[in-house]
Parts: structure tokens; C-alpha cells; sequence
């Protein structure tokens, strides 16, 4: 409908002109004055009802109040062709600019057709039937074939193959699936036969959780949007009050009160905050949208604003810096046999949602032990973790752990470990010890990139927060290129907390976690930033910017994105308040014509969006790379690991070193 409009109203500014140019005597005044009148039917009643829309519902004067004006004041001086050029450009940089904020806004919602109307459901009997998506239920088996879309978020039951993700995560390369590994709703199988048992209704899929989140993020207003807002309607206040003044200075200054009135008109227009108003906003819904394909997520325009004014970055070590799935390096059982311990270990960190417990779970798991019972489990954070079984009372973790349950690690056997720089684990009852294991993980291969881009783009300080031994950190973070001060081990999470402040001294920091233990940090920081956060409640829900892929240049690139986003909106109220101020000089003083006021002040909004909707194409997600973290993964990723699945990981681990190597 507005372009139809808008249409209209550019024809009837072409008849007026046609009149004005080529005709003469009263066949002159007539087409002008159809013209005109169509123009202004078309172009001023669209906007005179959404300038009341906005006086009635909201008690604001807009923009549009101010052009209607003017088009009016213009016709009663008899200037109606000048009338129907404002009215006309007006209603075409309008529609430009809704088209164009539109794209940003919309960017995104493409995610949602993108999401099967139907699946293949497995009944028990193993029958396979269409369904629609939407009748799927929590548990329900869907099989999966080559080429269709995940209807809803599960886990692999059986079967391999490669997923498309780049819906979800921005990242082109297919990630491995196997048993146990997690699927997201809207990616693409593209090739095996999977099953996958349903984990998340549809409401709570990942994607239905990005779309409601960007759509969140998109009405949440950033600072600086809110202010050009509270500005741009004082502005529109004192623009109307100041035209009634000069058109009395004017008139006072012997000016007939028809070149008054006229000049008056052209200052108003000249003055009009368009584009000042729309700098903002354009900027930030386009970058938004940019990121959210890059699968990043910005709660809002205030941490995508935060970011940018970031100067010091802590980072969470496991699962952060380090991919979290590590590998058991070392076992020593005391007194009883390594099977029997292990699998005593396993049954207690079944029940813990750490990083080492997976580790843990998925090594008994390959070594095909059985794990029984334990109750009256208990996590303590950055610790251990204590149960019950058959035995008594049974705790694993740390040293931390050992000391409060009183227990001695001062052990000939438990030597070898303590002089390494490997994670250890020690499984004790009460203050006995009945072993340990030694496990390490592996740094993700993009932290070090990521880490150098940041420090390339300006951030001062970076940390590494843990509350892994030190021997550990100082190993990860010298091989991150970090110094021994800006290293900082054996951290309870509300240690976390309380250095995320001290570090920050005033500035402003962000805090990067993946979400376990580590969500009060994300909360304390100025702006924080979960990794690898789709599937993980807690890290969206505690971050303000959530990376969806497990690819740490994502991180500097967002922070890119932020500065560039910043910048833009700086270039674009420069250039709106400077041509603002260039046609005001013009109008007051130069006698400059209304249309050429109109036209400088349409193409000033016009460019600003433009300039705006460049961050639309932002290279967020261009960081295309072999996703190796993703790939090995999947081994780790997984709760009811299968032994007989630890051959196959081997093959994935072998086209992991392979894809690598290209890097
Ligand atoms: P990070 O800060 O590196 O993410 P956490 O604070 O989550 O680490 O955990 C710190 C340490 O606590 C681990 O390195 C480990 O030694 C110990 N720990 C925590 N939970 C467990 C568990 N379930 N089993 C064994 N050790 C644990
Ligand atoms: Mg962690």
C-alpha cells in the first residue's frame, strides 16, 4: 500500500512539473493543479494520520507533523509545486527507509520458515508415519534422512552423518554427528539416516529461542537510540517554535509575509531531525541482524553499544579457552583394581554436569564398565562432587575437595600427578583415597586467534579465570601467549565474581563463560558472553551477547562488529547534524529554494540508512573455517555414550587431524 501511494504521489508531482514546464495559461494552472492535489491527497494524508496516530496515542510531535506543515504553509503561499516536491520526496525516502529497516528487522525471521512442517515419527512398533512437527512430543523418535530439516531440537539415538548447522551457528562446515550428539531444529541433514529422540518442544528449541531473543533484542532500545528518541522530540518541539519565530523575524525584517511564510516553511524543513532520528536505529537493527546470522546473539542495542566500549576481556579456561571434552591421561587406583575404581568413579560423576565428569563418564563408557547406584549427590562447586553408594559415602574432585574432607594427597603414588600440569582428579571415601586420575583438555584452536585479534583491536587486558589447579592454567595460558599476572587459578566461582569488579576498576569488561559455574561472572561483568551456547539454557539466559558456535573468532569478530557499529552511528549523526546545519545556514540566511532544502534533507536521511544498512553485510560470519572443535565434539558431547561408539570416534579424530592441518 505505501508504495502504491507513494506512486501516486510521484505522479502527481510529474503532471505538476509537466504543467509548470511545457504548458501555458489556464491549461498550466489546471494540470498544476491537479498535479498538486494528488500529490498532496497521497503524500500528506498518510502522513497527517500517522502525525495524529502519534500526537493522540503517544502525545509526541513527529516528523511527519513538521513536513505537513510545511506542505500546507507552502500551498498557502501559493508554492504548491515546491509543496508536492517535499510531500513527494518525503513519501518516498519514507518507504525507502521502512523497506530498508524492514530487511534489517527481517533478517532473521527467515529462520523461522526454514523450521519442517513435518517429520517422520518412529512409533515402538518401529512403523514409520508422517506427522506434522508440531504433534511431535518430549521423547517421540523421528527418523532422520539425507536432506531434511531437524524438526525439533533431540539427541542421535543411532546412525552418523553430517549436519548443516550454519542456521543455528553461521559456520558453513558440516559438524559430525554420532549417538549421543545433540541436533538443532531448522539444521539440515546432509547425509545418513539418523534417528534422534526428541529433548525440547518446539517453543523451547534453540531457534524458537534465537528468534524470540533477536525479536527481544531488536525492541529493546540501546542508549543512545533512547536518546536520539528523548532528542529528536525535543528537537521536533524547538524546530516548530523557532519556524513561528523566524516567520515573525522574517516578517519583521520587511519581507512580504508570503516570502516570509515561505522562508519559514523552507527552514522548517531544513531543519527537520529525519535524519538524525533514523542514524541510530539503523545502524543497530542492521548490525542485529548481522550478527544473529553469524550466530551471534546481542541481547539488545545496550550490549551491542557496552561491547564496543569494552577495553578488558576475562575469560573462563574450561570449556571456554579449552573445548571441556578432555581425555583421561592417567589413572592410579589405590588397593583396588583399575575397573573397579574407575567405574565407582564414573557412577559419582554420573550425576555431575561438569566438563570432567563427561570426561569421566564417557572413559568408562569406551571402557564398557558398568556403573551403579549412587544417591545423596551433591555438587560443590569448583570442588567435587559427594554421593552415597552401596560402600558408604564416596566424593571425587579436586584438592580443594580432599582438604575439606580431610584427606591426605601426600602419597608416593599420587606423586606423578602432583608434579604435572594435568587436571586430577581424586576419588576418596571420607579421608581415605581411592585414587585419581590425571585428564587433559584440549585448547580450542581458534582461543589463541582470538585472543591476539582482540588485543589487535584494541583490548588492553585480558584474563583467564579457572579454578583448575595453577600448574594447569599457567600451561594453557602460556601456550595462549598470556603473562603469569594476567592468570589467575584455583578460583571459586564467587572469586570470579569479585575479581571480574576489581579487575575492571571503573573501565568496562566483559566476561566470557561457557555457563557452568561460571553464571554470577557473566551477570557481574559489564557485558557477558557465553560460548557455545546453543543447547545451553543457563549461558543464554545469563549472557548478554550468546555465541551459538563454539568458534572463539566469532568472539573478536563480534567485538569487531560492535566498535564498527559504534563508529557508524558516529559517522551517521555527524553527517545528519552537519547537513542539518549546512541547510539551516541555507534556509536562513542564502535564500535557499524549498525543494533544494527538501532534496538535502531527504538524501541526508536516505544516506544515513544506507550507511546504516552496511553493517547488514558484515563479514560476522565469514570466518569459514574446518570446524575441528565441533568435529571432536561430538565424541565428548555425550551423556549415554556407547562403548562400541569409541572405534567410529577414532575415524572422526583421523579427519579432524586431517581437515586441521589446512588451517
Ligand atoms: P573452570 O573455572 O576452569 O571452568 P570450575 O570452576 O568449573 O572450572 O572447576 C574447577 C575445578 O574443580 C576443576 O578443574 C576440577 O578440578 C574441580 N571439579 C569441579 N567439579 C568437579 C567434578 N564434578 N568432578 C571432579 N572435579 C571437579
Ligand atoms: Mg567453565
Amino acid at each position: 500500500m505505501p508504495v502504491v501511494l507513494t506512486s501516486t504521489t510521484v505522479v502527481g508531482l510529474l503532471i505538476a512539473l509537466v504543467g509548470t514546464w511545457l504548458l501555458s495559461g489556464d491549461a498550466r494552472v489546471n494540470t498544476i493543479g491537479i498535479g498538486a492535489a494528488l500529490a498532496y491527497l497521497a503524500g500528506g494524508v498518510p502522513a497527517g494520520r500517522r502525525a495524529l496516530k502519534a500526537l493522540w496515542n503517544e502525545h509526541i510531535l513527529d516528523i511527519d507533523l513538521l513536513m505537513i506543515v510545511a506542505a500546507i504553509a507552502a500551498a498557502v503561499v501559493g508554492a504548491v509545486v515546491e509543496g508536492a516536491v517535499l510531500l513527494t520526496l518525503f513519501s518516498l525516502s519514507t518507504t525507502m527507509e521502512e523497506r530498508a529497516m524492514g530487511r534489517a528487522r527481517r533478517a532473521i525471521e527467515a529462520l523461522m520458515e526454514l523450521r519442517p512442517e513435518t517429520a517422520f515419527r518412529k512409533s515402538v512398533e518401529g512403523a514409520v508415519e508422517e506427522v506434522l512437527a508440531a504433534q511431535l512430543d518430549v521423547g517421540d523418535i523421528v527418523v532422520l534422512r539425507p536432506g531434511a530439516r531437524v524438526p525439533a531440537d533431540g539427541t542421535v539415538l543411532r546412525g552418523r552423518g553430517a549436519l548443516d548447522e550454519s542456521t543455528i551457528t553461521g559456520e558453513s562446515m558440516p559438524v559430525g554427528k554420532e549417538p549421543g550428539g545433540k541436533v538443532f531444529e531448522a539444521t539440515v541433514n546432509l547425509d545418513g539416516v539418523l534417528e534422534v529422540q526428541i529433548t525440547k518442544s518446539l517453543e523451547q528449541s534453540t531457534v524458537a529461542r534465537m528468534i524470540a531473543l533477536v525479536t527481544e533484542a531488536q525492541a529493546a532500545k540501546a542508549p543512545s537510540e533512547r536518546f536520539s528518541a528523548w532528542f529528536g522530540q525535543r528537537y521536533t518541539i524547538a524546530v516548530l517554535v523557532g519556524s513561528v519565530v523566524a516567520l515573525g523575524a522574517f516578517y519583521g525584517l520587511g519581507r512580504d509575509w508570503e516570502t516570509a511564510l515561505y522562508r519559514a516553511a523552507t527552514l522548517l524543513v531544513a531543519a527537520s531531525p529525519c535524519a538524525i532520528v533514523i542514524s541510530v536505529p539503523a545502524a543497530i537493527l542492521s548490525a542485529l541482524s548481522a550478527a544473529a546470522r553469524g550466530g551471534v546473539l546481542f541481547k539488545g542495542g545496550a550490549a551491542l553499544e557496552t561491547l564496543a566500549a569494552v577495553d578488558i576481556f576475562a575469560f573462563d579456561k574450561t570449556g571456554t579457552l579449552t573445548t571441556g571434552r578432555a581425555e583421561v591421561t592417567g589413572v592410579v587406583a589405590l588397593g583396588n583394581s583399575e575397573t573397579a575404581f574407575l567405574s565407582t568413579l564414573a557412577s559419582v560423576e554420573a550425576h555431575s554436569e561438569h566438563h570432567i565428569a563427561e570426561t569421566l563418564r564417557r572413559e568408562a563408557a569406551r571402557r564398557g564398565l558398568v556403573l551403579h547406584d549412587v544417591h545423596d549427590v551433591k555438587a560443590i562447586p569448583s570442588a567435587g562432587i559427594i554421593g552415597r553408594n552401596a560402600d558408604g559415602p564416596v566424593w571425587a574432585g579436586n584438592r580443594r575437595m580432599a582438604d575439606m574432607m580431610g584427606a591426605s594427597l601426600d602419597q608416593d603414588a599420587l606423586r606423578v600427578f602432583q608434579d604435572g600440569a594435568e587436571t586430577v582428579v581424586y576419588l576418596g571415601r571420607e579421608t581415605r583415597i581411592l585414587g585419581a586420575v590425571s585428564v587433559a583438555d584440549k585448547l580450542r584452536d581458534t582461543s589463541a586467534g582470538a585472543l591476539a585479534a582482540l588485543r589487535a583491536s584494541g583490548v588492553k587486558t585480558i584474563a583467564m579465570m579457572t579454578g583448575d589447579r595453577r600448574a594447569v592454567a599457567l600451561r594453557i595460558g602460556r601456550a595462549l601467549g598470556l603473562k603469569p599476572d594476567e592468570i589467575y587459578a584455583e578460583m571459586l566461582p564467587q572469586d570470579k565474581v569479585r575479581l571480574v569488579g576489581e579487575i575492571a576498576e571503573g573501565r568496562k569488561i566483559a566476561f566470557v563463560g561457557d555457563g557452568v559455574n561460571d553464571a554470577a561472572a557473566l551477570a557481574r561483568a559489564d557485558v557477558g558472553i557465553a560460548m557455545g551456547a546453543a543447547g545451553s539454557e543457563v549461558a543464554l539466559q545469563a549472557a548478554d551477547v550468546a555465541l551459538l558456535s563454539e568458534d572463539m573468532e566469532r568472539l573478536a569478530a563480534a567485538h569487531r562488529l560492535s566498535k564498527r557499529t559504534v563508529s557508524i552511528i558516529h559517522q551517521n549523526l555527524i553527517l545528519a547534524i552537519g547537513a542539518m546545519l549546512l541547510l539551516v545556514t541555507g534556509a536562513a540566511f542564502l535564500e535557499l529554494p524549498l525543494p533544494l532544502a527538501v532534496l538535502g534533507h531527504e538524501g541526508g536521511t536516505v544516506l544515513v540508512v544506507l550507511n546504516g544498512l552496511r553493517l547488514l553485510s558484515d563479514p560476522i560470519c565469514n570466518t569459514r573455517r574446518p570446524v575441528t572443535d565441533r568435529e571432536s565434539v561430538e565424541q565428548g558431547h555425550d551423556d549415554k555414550a556407547q562403548a562400541g561408539a569409541s572405534s567410529q570416534l577414532r575415524n572422526a579424530d583421523a579427519t579432524t587431524t586431517k581437515t586441521s592441518t589446512i588451517t
